[in-house]
C-alpha cells in the first residue's frame, strides 16, 4: 500500500473573498497506513459544498476551522482497500469525511456503508446524503408546511433547494422557486414541477413574489440570504416560518455579512426564523433517507448531480457554487469506480 501515491489539497492560507488556487498546496505523498480501528479508503467522489468557504475562515462556527497545513475537509464516497476493523471489509463502499485527497485513513466507526446497486454512488453525496437530509429536516422539522400553504425556496435548482421544492409539492403546498437564469427556472417548473419560478438575475424579485404569492408567504427556505431574504421577509404571511439554512450570497463578502433589513416583519406577522445545522439530525438520518429513497423510487422526487472530473481541478470547481455554474449537486470525480 505504501507505493500508492496520494494527491492532496492542503489549506495554506485563509482566503479573502473568493477562494484562489494559491490558498492551497497541491502535493503528492505516499498513502498512509490504517492503524487499529481504521480503514484506508480509495476516494471515488467528493462532495463540494458552499459551507467549505466558511470552514476556511478563522473563528468560531459550528465546526472548528480547517487548520493551516491540514488537508481540506470534504465529504466523500469511496471503497475500502485495507481494513483494520472487523466492521468494514475490503471492497465495502463507504461515505464520510475523507478530505480532498485520493486516499484517506479514517476511523471505521465514522463511516457509513452504501450500496452502488441501490443508487449511483454520487447520489449518496446528494439526495441520499447530507443535502437530502438538510432539505428534509430543514423544511419539515423547522417549518412544518401544511397543504395549501405557500412555500418559497431560494437556490431552487441547487442540491438542497431542488429537494426542498419537490418535498413541499409532495406535502401539497403551492411552491415558488427562486433561481438564477432562464435554464434553471425552466428546470424548476418543468422537471421539478414547482408552481412557478422567479429568475432573480433578470426579474424584479419583490414584484414577482407579489404576483406568485398573492396570499403572502407561509414558509421560506433560505439558501441565499442578502437581498432575496429581505424581499421575502417583506411579504410574509401571518405566523410564517423561515428556515435559515444558508446564505451563499454572503460567504465571500469582504465587507462582512449583510443582515436582514426587514426583520420587523417577523414581529408584525408573529413569524419565526430559525437556523439549523443538519448534523443535529444525525440520529434521525435513517428516517430522512427512507423517505427520500421512497419518493425517488416512486418517481415523486428527482435528483440530479453535476459531476466534474479531476481532483486536480478542486479550487476552480468549488468556485462554480458561488458563481451559480453548478446544476444540481456538485460532485468532484476522483477515480473510476
Ligand atoms: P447549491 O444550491 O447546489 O449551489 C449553490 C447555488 O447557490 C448556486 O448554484 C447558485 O444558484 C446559488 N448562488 C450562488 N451565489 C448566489 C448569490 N449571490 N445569490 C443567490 N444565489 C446564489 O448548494 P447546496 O449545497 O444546495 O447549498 C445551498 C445552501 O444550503 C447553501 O447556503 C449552504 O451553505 C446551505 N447548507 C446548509 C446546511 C445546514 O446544515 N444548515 C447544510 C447544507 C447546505 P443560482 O444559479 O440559482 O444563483
Amino acid at each position: 500500500m505504501s507505493s500508492l501515491e496520494n494527491r492532496q489539497f492542503k489549506l495554506i492560507s485563509r482566503p479573502r473573498g473568493m477562494v484562489k488556487r494559491s490558498d492551497f498546496e497541491f502535493s503528492t505523498t505516499p498513502a498512509p497506513q490504517p492503524g487499529p480501528g481504521e480503514v484506508l479508503v480509495k476516494v471515488l467522489y467528493l462532495s463540494l459544498d458552499p459551507a467549505m468557504r466558511g470552514w476556511m475562515n478563522e473563528g468560531r462556527s459550528y465546526v472548528p476551522p480547517v487548520g493551516l497545513g491540514e488537508v481540506m475537509r470534504a465529504g466523500g464516497v469511496g471503497r475500502v482497500i485495507a481494513s483494520n476493523d472487523s466492521a468494514l471489509a475490503v471492497g465495502n463502499y463507504v461515505v464520510g469525511m475523507t478530505g480532498i485527497q485520493d486516499y484517506a485513513v479514517v476511523k471505521a466507526n465514522a463511516m457509513k456503508t452504501v450500496d452502488p446497486r441501490h443508487a449511483p454512488l454520487p447520489r449518496y453525496l446528494g439526495a441520499l446524503g447530507m443535502p437530502g437530509m438538510t432539505a428534509y429536516f430543514g423544511l419539515l422539522d423547522i417549518c412544518d408546511p401544511k397543504p395549501g400553504e405557500t412555500v418559497v425556496v431560494s437556490g431552487a435548482a441547487g442540491a438542497v433547494g431542488a429537494l426542498v421544492g419537490q418535498i413541499a409539492k409532495i406535502k401539497g403546498c403551492h411552491v415558488v422557486g427562486i433561481a438564477g437564469g432562464p435554464e434553471k427556472c425552466r428546470y424548476v417548473t418543468g422537471e421539478l414541477g414547482l408552481d412557478s419560478a422567479i429568475d432573480y438575475k433578470s426579474e424584479d424579485v419583490p414584484k414577482a413574489l407579489r404576483q406568485h404569492c398573492p396570499k403572502g408567504i407561509n414558509v421560506y427556505f433560505d439558501n441565499v440570504g442578502g437581498d432575496i431574504l429581505d424581499a421575502v421577509l417583506a411579504q410574509l404571511a401571518m405566523k410564517a416560518r423561515v428556515s435559515l439554512c444558508g446564505a451563499i450570497s454572503q460567504y465571500n463578502n469582504l465587507e462582512g455579512t449583510q443582515g436582514p433589513r426587514n426583520y420587523l416583519s417577523l414581529l408584525i406577522n408573529r413569524a419565526r426564523m430559525e437556523g439549523f445545522i443538519v448534523f443535529d439530525y444525525a440520529a434521525r438520518y435513517s428516517e430522512g433517507v427512507k423517505a427520500i429513497a421512497g419518493w425517488l423510487a416512486e418517481g415523486k422526487l428527482k435528483a440530479r448531480e453535476d459531476i466534474v472530473d479531476g481532483l486536480e481541478t478542486f479550487p476552480e470547481t468549488l468556485l462554480k457554487l458561488y458563481r451559480g455554474e453548478n446544476f444540481g449537486k456538485l460532485v468532484l470525480k476522483v477515480a473510476d469506480e
